[in-house]
């Protein structure tokens, strides 16, 4: 789905303002080398995002060595929540490499109880024992492994299916690919396990059942019995549309684990941290999962990951059996424990709040100008912008193509579209942009999608 961004350069128009400035053409022709070595050292899978080279990235900036300026809508990733750059987080990571501490694997750590105590205080009953990880996949294949182990020891071997949802995504590797719920990224699986079952996704949108019964029918037409499935698996939005699952849905999917004896599983890896106007995603549905998995978002820089969980499941596993090489590396739980402290006393989960609801009610107007927009979801700062072909729900994945890369000319810079067809426009700011810089870049937002679609509209 994603393209290889076109190197030749293009005129574009100078910008500046106080948060954008854009001096040289697109891509910058001093940039080019450096593009050009890493298309020829990484794999052709690098190359998805804008080629902005950057470097320095401050707050809600993104900078390059050519003098130009961006408003950061991505975060990297929807990582850097509480900021880019934040000097707190720096001179954390400075204070802790130079006190010569830089690796320990599972041998105790000062700064790994200390920033287990701040999480656990923060995180609700029964969340309270957590486990280091690296990456966001790796708490997936270790919520995997839990929740079949818990299924094994409680209901015998045949109850051990994971149930999942269509179009979701959570991460790379064998299990979590499984996991995910979208057909082209399993194609090299030839063997894929029949115990990895998805269900629609009821975001009202693409799926237009919205009712618990429809999961409950899902499973039985996928010929699963309640009682062997070992965990429920999602993401608390999911990530390729922002799109959230209804209230009323969540909490009898709560009930429904509760009562089959298999584990809610909630992927927070990009919901956690404040993202959506809570500390934590799944608050929104007022339930609290079996385990929540956590990455991104947690540090704010350096890559550290988590899963915390019910005592008597993360307690399934003897001294010694369920650990990881860089579990909670010294280094990065000063940068985790440094941007939680941000986050907590900036209150930038309220800031995400606050934003938020200026941000949705501008592109609810903009969706109400659009009819190529088929839905705009979201909540706090991340928001998904559907692109699709008017009046219909096929993504039109080059339309949001072109609104990415007019933004990010203009100086917002945004990663390449995601979700189905690649037609979702994704936004998704640091916690602590500016009221102004919000509202200038919806403006930046508003007018590449007037000029994408009247040039769509002229070529037709
Ligand atoms: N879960 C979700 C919801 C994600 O968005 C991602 C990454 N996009 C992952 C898991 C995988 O995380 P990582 O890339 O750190 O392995």
């Amino acid at each position: 789905m994603f393209k290889d961004y076109d190197l030749s350069p293009r005129r574009v128009p100078r910008v500046e303002t106080q948060f954008r400035r854009i001096v040289t053409d697109f891509p910058v022709p001093e940039s080019v080398p450096v593009l050009e070595k890493l298309r020829a050292l990484e794999p052709v899978a690098m190359r998805g995002q804008p080629p902005v080279v950057w470097d320095r990235a401050e707050g809600f900036q993104v900078y390059d060595r050519w003098g130009n300026q961006w408003i950061d809508w991505s975060s990297g990733v929807l990582i850097a929540n509480a900021g880019h750059g934040r000097r707190e987080i720096a001179e954390a990571i400075a204070a802790q490499a130079s006190a010569r501490l830089l690796t320990t694997y599972c041998f105790p750590s000062e700064v790994r109880e200390r920033l287990l105590e701040k999480l656990a205080a923060v995180l609700p009953e029964p969340l309270k024992k957590i486990f280091l990880l690296t990456t966001g996949s790796e708490t997936v294949e270790c919520a995997i492994k839990l929740c079949r182990s818990h299924g094994v020891k409680t209901g015998g071997r045949e109850k051990h299916v994971i149930v999942s949802y269509d179009n979701a995504f959570h991460g790379r590797t064998l299990g979590s690919q499984q996991a995910g719920g979208i057909p082209a990224l399993k194609e090299w699986i030839v063997n894929l396990d029949p115990g990895f079952v998805q269900v629609p996704f009821p975001d009202g949108f693409r799926s237009t059942e919205n009712s618990f019964e429809g999961f409950e029918r899902a499973l039985s037409e996928r010929k699963v019995e309640p009682r062997n499935v070992a965990g429920v698996i999602l993401e608390t939005y999911q990530g390729g549309s922002a799109a959230f699952a209804p209230v009323h849905y969540m909490q009898a999917l709560r009930q429904w684990c509760a009562s089959h004896k298999a584990l809610l599983v909630c992927d927070e890896v990009q919901a956690g941290f404040g993202r959506t106007g809570t500390l934590w995603g799944f608050e929104h549905y007022g339930i609290v999962p079996d385990l929540a998995l956590f990455g991104k978002g947690m540090s704010s820089s350096l890559p550290i990951a988590a899963v915390a969980g019910r005592a008597d499941v993360m307690d399934l596993y003897a001294p010694g059996t369920m650990t990881s090489t860089h579990t909670g590396n010294p280094v990065c739980c000063a940068a985790a424990l440094a941007s939680l402290e941000l986050i907590l006393r900036e209150k930038l989960a309220e800031n995400s709040a606050r934003l938020g609801a200026v941000l949705h009610d501008r592109l609810h107007a903009l969706d109400c100008r659009h009819p190529q927009i088929g839905r705009t979801d979201g909540k706090g700062l991340v928001a998904g912008v559907a692109c699709v072909l008017p009046g219909r729900k096929e993504p039109d994945g080059a339309l949001a193509w072109d609104v990415v890369e007019r933004c990010v000319q203009k100086g917002v810079l945004m990663f390449s579209p995601v979700g189905p067809g690649g037609g979702t426009v994704k936004i998704s700011p640091p916690l602590v942009i500016a009221e102004a810089a919000l509202l200038e870049s919806i403006g930046v937002l508003e007018e590449a999608f007037a000029e994408a679609t009247e040039k769509k509209a002229a070529v037709a």
